[in-house]
């Protein structure tokens, strides 16, 4: 396999699937199973997951409730996706772990860097719930910082389309999709790949992401298998 180390990021809103709200249980089952390829190869994953289809912080002013109280049920909706796809990858006979950046002792274990690092090598899937533990970031931070902390190889956006395009290729025909550019590149060009917080922190510790398409089967294996699947940037 490509790489040793991965850190997967899923947007909560991806396992909406074909709902409008909450969690599709065969979104989650497909998930876990293309997940499973992988480990069974010896590949250490580690998830960050999103909570869009539950709550974002932005929601929140509209519910005149403040951004960091907004921002914290936003975390709290991440533990809720994490413990379901935890069930869906033990469904599959794959052992995991959840960690969490808020403690919530009765669910799951707080998020220790040295810990969760022993359960990869032990060959479990961690799960990163909470996000970073702190209001004020995205998800994406969190991929980008849990990433650097437990130094894995490379960080893989799995997102509903296939890599990075010129422009958004659900709005404009032209749009042409972009095999591999560089940080700089990506700046220059405006390109939106992660927030800017979550693109520094990779830039800076010299981490790749591969944007690619999560939904798409078999992808993931064959992206870890080294075939030229989604935009890489390095
Ligand atoms: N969030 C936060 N700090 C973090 C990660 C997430 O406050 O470190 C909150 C924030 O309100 C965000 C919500 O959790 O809107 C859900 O995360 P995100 O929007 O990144 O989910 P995704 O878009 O990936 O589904």
């Amino acid at each position: 396999m490509k790489f040793k180390r991965v850190l997967l990021k899923l947007s909560g809103e991806a396992l909406m699937g074909e709902q409008q709200y909450g969690i599709d249980p065969k979104r989650l089952e497909q998930y876990a199973k293309e997940i499973k390829k992988v480990v069974d190869e010896k590949v250490e994953v580690a998830i960050v997951i999103g909570a869009g289809n539950i709550f974002r912080g932005m929601q929140a002013g509209k519910m005149g409730i403040d951004r960091v109280q907004g921002d914290h049920m936003g975390m709290l909706a991440t533990v809720i996706n994490g413990m379901a796809l935890q069930s869906a990858l033990e469904g599959e006979g794959v052992y995991t772990r959840l960690m969490s950046g808020i403690q919530m002792d009765q669910v799951c274990e707080p998020f220790i860097r040295r810990r969760a690092v022993r359960h990869l090598e032990k060959g479990r899937v961690v799960i990163f719930g909470a996000g970073t533990g702190n209001p004020y970031f995205t998800t994406d931070s969190a991929a980008s910082l849990r990433a650097v902390e437990i130094d894995a190889d490379v960080v893989l956006k799995g997102t509903r389309v296939d890599g990075i395009y010129t422009a958004d290729p659900e709005k404009d025909p032209n749009a042409e999709k972009i095999d591999e550019l560089t940080f700089d590149e990506a700046l220059q060009k405006n390109l939106k790949i992660m927030d800017l917080t979550a693109f520094t922190l990779c830039k800076e510790n010299d981490l790749p992401i591969i944007v690619f398409d999560m939904n798409k089967p078999n992808n993931l294996f064959e992206l870890m298998s080294g075939e030229q699947v989604g935009t890489i940037v390095s």
